[in-house]
């Protein structure tokens, strides 16, 4: 029987790969980015598997990735050693998409190749942007540890349908055979070749290997040229960033390799590179992103630092490593103390990673406060003080999750929060702010929650303080009412919803509106009764009061109660 199998693509890859294909055409050269990552990804597997496993290393202990092409037959081939395909694994990982993001990349493709250029190594596709260059790819790859016979050869002209066939294969590890597209050609060069890895891998910690090139003389009366020889070269730094001295890291590295590390094509806001020693030694290196991803909301998501145990990657969803509420921070953690063979239970558990992970939230925490300073910070350049808004606007929502899961720093958190108020519709007021700005005799931070901001400044409970002129912070977050249950206070001042109970302006209501109130409480008794007795299954209580000016009525709820807005949170999930 013939072994030749040929399979459909899952409907929605071929769907991808036309996209793909179509809408990235200005961006080609990130298919040398993403096949380079898998390659990595590839052989930080194999050293994980081989922890438990040394002869899978058979009998090539260096990890690394080549990348030759070849003019005449037109091919580019991107090869590594690393943990390779069986047969069944060819089949899964290149044929379909299991993830669930597929669907969501369609949606999310702007039309601006560079942010798309960005999505498809978010989204876990990056395999597929070899199409952008060839019209057909052959992967030839042997799982390591399977006998040479298993390996596999696996073909696609990136249309409807791939084929798989069994293939003897000596070498470890997986070689991506790109036929490249008439309109390719300039990335048969090794000039190029190194110079998309030079903007994109150089921090790969691995080496990248290609042969080298060298002058040939012409013959008699013709000019000479560059040909390939036998030798390989690195062509790559190769070496972990995070591991080398910060004096030896310019600022444009450490971009690049957040870039690398990250998928995001813009610059992060600001990082801290820092070697903890002590008790507990690891190295750090931790960026704030300029902007949120596209899953940010989903908590499940691997984490975005990745672990690492003396420069061996064990790990890039280590939820432990810090709170979910700074689930946006990206970079590595390098503990010199955890033993490699650490397992995600071990995680929890460890001592060491408690120590780290402490010491990275108060890390970022200090990195955000430095960034908040910069905003008020005279010297600071226009880019630079917007830098904590742009924070802000990106993951001020989940930051004030925060309140609610790290007690130990909520005092810090409370003071990098930013809400709008009734004195700016842009959240950019500080609790600090609010405080500076109270009126005398004040003695509480005014808040209220509402779904949109049109509908907080226009809530009839706002009326008395608009008519006092007292700040009220407006909420629309969909996380503010759950966060403020856990910020009782600020700096020794309550926080005071506006909607819940008998708002007492306290000294601030002088004594003849206090008389008229009185008055009409006693005035309004009969009639209060009777609303009360009309209302007794809905309501709690009826009460005259002195908040409202324009407005005839309003509800409230009762200090301990859930808030309005909570209630119909609620409502919308079914409870
Ligand atoms: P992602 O890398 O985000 O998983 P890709 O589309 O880049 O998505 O790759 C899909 C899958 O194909 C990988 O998860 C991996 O299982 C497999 N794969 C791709 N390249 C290699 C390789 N060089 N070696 C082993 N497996 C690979
Ligand atoms: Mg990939």
């Amino acid at each position: 029987s013939d072994p030749k199998q040929t399979l459909s693509f899952q409907a929605e890859v071929a769907q991808l790969l036309h996209l793909v294909t179509h809408s990235l055409y200005s961006n080609r050269e990130i298919f040398v980015r993403e096949l380079v990552s898998n390659a990595s990804d590839a052989c930080d597997k194999l050293r994980f598997e081989a922890l438990n496993d040394g002869a899978l290393y058979e009998d090539a202990p260096n990890l690394e990735v080549r990348i030759a092409f070849d003019s005449d037959a037109r091919t580019i081939t991107i090869s590594d050693n690393g943990i390779g395909l069986s047969q069944q694994e060819a089949i899964d990982n290149l044929g379909t998409i299991a993830k669930s993001g597929t669907r969501e990349f369609m949606g999310k493709l702007s039309g601006d190749q560079k942010a798309d250029a960005q999505l498809i190594g978010q989204f876990g596709v990056g395999f597929y942007s070899g199409f952008i260059v060839a019209d057909r790819i052959t992967v030839e790859s042997r799982r390591a540890g399977l006998p040479h016979d298993q390996g596999v050869r696996w073909s696609s002209t990136g249309t409807g349908a791939f084929e798989v066939e069994p293939i003897t294969r000596a070498q470890r590890g997986t070689s991506v055979i790109l036929h490249v597209r008439d309109d390719a050609t300039e990335f048969l060069s090794t000039w190029k070749l190194k110079s998309i890895i030079a903007k994109y891998s150089d921090h790969i910690s691995l080496p990248i290997l290609m042969r080298k090139e060298e002058w040939k003389e012409g013959e008699e009366g013709k000019g000479g040229e560059m040909v390939l020889t036998d030798e390989w070269e690195t062509v790559n730094q190769a070496s972990a960033l995070w591991s080398r001295p910060k004096k030896d890291v310019t600022d444009e590295q450490y971009k690049a390799f957040y870039k690398q590390a990250s998928h995001d094509h813009e610059d992060p806001l600001t990082w801290s590179h820092n070697r903890v020693e002590g008790s507990t030694e690891y190295t750090q290196l931790l960026y704030i992103p300029a902007h949120a991803p596209f899953d940010l909301w989903n908590r499940d998501k691997p984490a975005g630092v990745k672990l690492y145990v003396k420069r061996v990657f064990i790990m890039d969803d280590a939820q432990a490593l810090l709170p979910t509420y700074l689930r946006f921070v990206r970079g590595v953690i390098d503990s010199a103390d955890l033993p490699l063979n650490v397992s995600r239970e071990l995680l929890q558990e460890s001592r060491d990673v408690k120590a780290i992970r402490e010491g990275s939230t108060k890390r970022v925490l200090s990195m955000l406060e430095d960034l908040a300073k910069l905003e008020k910070d005279e010297a600071a350049s226009a880019e630079e003080k917007a830098k904590y808004a742009t924070f802000w606007s990106g993951f001020g929502a989940v930051l004030k999750e925060g309140l609610g899961e790290d007690f130990a720093n909520r005092e810090r958190l409370a003071r990098l929060l930013r809400f709008a108020s009734t004195q700016s519709d842009e959240q950019v007021v500080s609790l600090a702010d609010y405080k500076a700005r109270m009126k005398d005799g004040q003695d509480a931070i005014y808040y209220i929650t509402a779904d949109t901001l049109a509908a907080a400044k226009n809530s009839p409970q706002l009326e008395v303080f608009r008519k006092k002129g007292l700040e009220v912070l407006l909420m629309t977050d969909r996380v503010d009412e759950w966060a403020l249950n856990y910020l009782q206070d600020f700096d020794g001042t309550p926080l005071q919803s506006v909607a819940k109970g008998a708002v007492d302006l306290g000294k601030l209501q002088d004594e003849e509106e206090k008389k008229k109130a009185e008055e009409a409480a006693e005035a309004f008794k009969p009639v209060l009764a009777k609303l009360k007795d009309a209302l007794k299954d809905k309501v709690e209580d009826v009460r005259v009061t002195s908040r409202l000016v324009d407005s005839p009525a309003c509800l409230v709820v009762s200090d301990g109660g859930m808030s309005l807005q909570l209630s119909r949170l609620l409502k919308q999930a079914g409870q």
